[in-house]
């Protein structure tokens, strides 16, 4: 029998005051002032482990006198839904900025990443059709997945063989969407791109990629998951979010025209939810250009994460297949990273635990993110204290 929703928000609420009572809570700690290197959170000065603003876009200058600019010249919302009269040549100029980016045709701006995926897939995918997903794809695509009603099938975690199987038996479907994470979101390793994409051709598939954490982040300029492998028209249809390395809020789909016109025309976060505000658009469209021409800050993010998760693997640590800006330090027991977890916050280093259920049971880790920003001594700090940690837990 179901439990009650009385009991769901007890046993809810009981766990977090357990994990409170042991300061063992580490969610929900209020930042003060903008996120870089060094942050200011609840008083303390810590070396910030944790923020999705992988090349610094937050603060830097050019983007936010483009968000001052937008304020003044938009005022602070788009008054509409971007169907009626919520577009603006602003969310015009973005999303051409976006189709340059990914070298498509055309892209589509949403009001969140999370939203994003929900749209794609609720708009692609129907009742009789197959969506096929990594089986670590992010929340938001297994959200989108259930919402659109389609049949779905999830393959091993990178695993080239499980996708195969599924294809191999999918000829009773005409309409096939293959869903991955250009980079995965909690274990920082890169997607099989080259083998996903061939397969898709094999069986006719179409191909969508969730560009959230490799935008800015892998490819020698930062453009991603293509560049990276030196692929081009791989993939047909490329999703980012414009709140990670672009530090603004909303999400982007980029594809051949027909198929941004049909998102335009027929998907319901677009007709049935306001538009971004132009501040967050403008703010956005900066960052792709500081990316472009600015490309030393990818070189010393590439740098740095370099540097960090070899630091962490040479103290004997258990980054997984990380070989992004996303490290996960693996621990196993919950006790255990959370303990971890504490004496590195205490040590003012700003990190997060990852427990199941957002994991997989039995794989609960600390997530560290590196950024552009962070000095080598930073990340020799920092490498300081996880040593001395995981020394006096016997983790390492
Ligand atoms: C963060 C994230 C999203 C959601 O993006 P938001 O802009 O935060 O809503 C979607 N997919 C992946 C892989 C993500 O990491």
């Amino acid at each position: 029998m179901a439990i009650s929703l009385e009991q769901r928000i007890e046993e809810t609420n009981e766990r977090a005051k357990r994990m409170k009572e042991n300061d063992s809570f580490f969610y929900l700690k209020s930042i003060e002032g903008s996120s870089g290197a060094h942050t200011r959170i609840e008083g303390r000065e810590m070396l910030m482990f944790a923020s999705y603003n992988y090349l610094g876009l937050i603060s830097h200058p050019k983007v936010k006198e483009a968000a001052k600019k937008a304020i003044d010249e938009y005022g602070t919302g788009a008054a509409g839904v971007r169907f009626l009269a919520g577009t603006t040549r602003a969310h015009e100029e973005l999303e051409k900025k976006i189709a340059q980016f990914k070298k498509t045709d055309d892209a589509v701006t949403y009001s969140s990443g999370y939203v994003t995926n929900l749209a794609a897939l609720t708009t692609l995918c129907q009742r009789g059709d197959l969506l096929i997903m990594d089986k670590l794809v992010h929340a938001s695509i297994i959200d989108g997945c259930i919402l659109s009603g389609a049949n779905h099938r999830s393959f091993l975690h990178n695993d080239m063989d499980s996708l195969e199987r599924i294809l191999a038996q999918s000829d009773g479907y005409q309409n096939k969407l293959i869903v991955i994470d250009a980079v995965y979101s909690m274990d920082g390793d890169i997607a099989n791109l080259p083998e996903i994409s061939r397969l898709a051709k094999k069986y006719k598939a179409k191909l969508m990629v969730d560009e959230a954490h490799s935008i800015g982040v892998i490819g020698k300029t930062g453009h991603g998951i293509e560049e990276y492998f030196g692929l081009e028209n791989s993939v047909d249809i490329y999703m980012g979010t414009l709140s990670k390395t672009i530090p603004a809020i909303g999400g982007y789909l980029a594809g051949d025209k027909d198929l941004i016109s049909f998102l335009k025309l027929s998907s319901r976060p677009f007709i049935f939810s306001a538009s971004l505000p132009p501040v967050a658009v403008l703010t956005a469209k900066a960052c792709f250009e500081v990316i472009e021409n600015e490309p030393e800050l990818v070189v010393q993010l590439q740098k740095n994460m370099k540097q960090f998760r070899e630091g962490l693997q040479e103290m004997g640590y258990n980054t997984g297949n990380s070989e992004t800006a996303i490290v996960p330090i693996m621990v196993g027991d919950e006790e255990k990273t959370l303990q971890l977890c504490k004496k590195i916050n205490e040590e003012g280093v700003f990190i997060c635990p990852i427990l199941f259920p957002a994991v997989p049971r039995g794989t609960n880790r600390l997530r560290a993110h590196v950024l552009a920003s962070h000095t080598a001594e930073d990340i020799e700090k920092a490498l300081d204290i996880f040593k001395q940690a995981g020394k006096s837990l016997g983790i390492i």
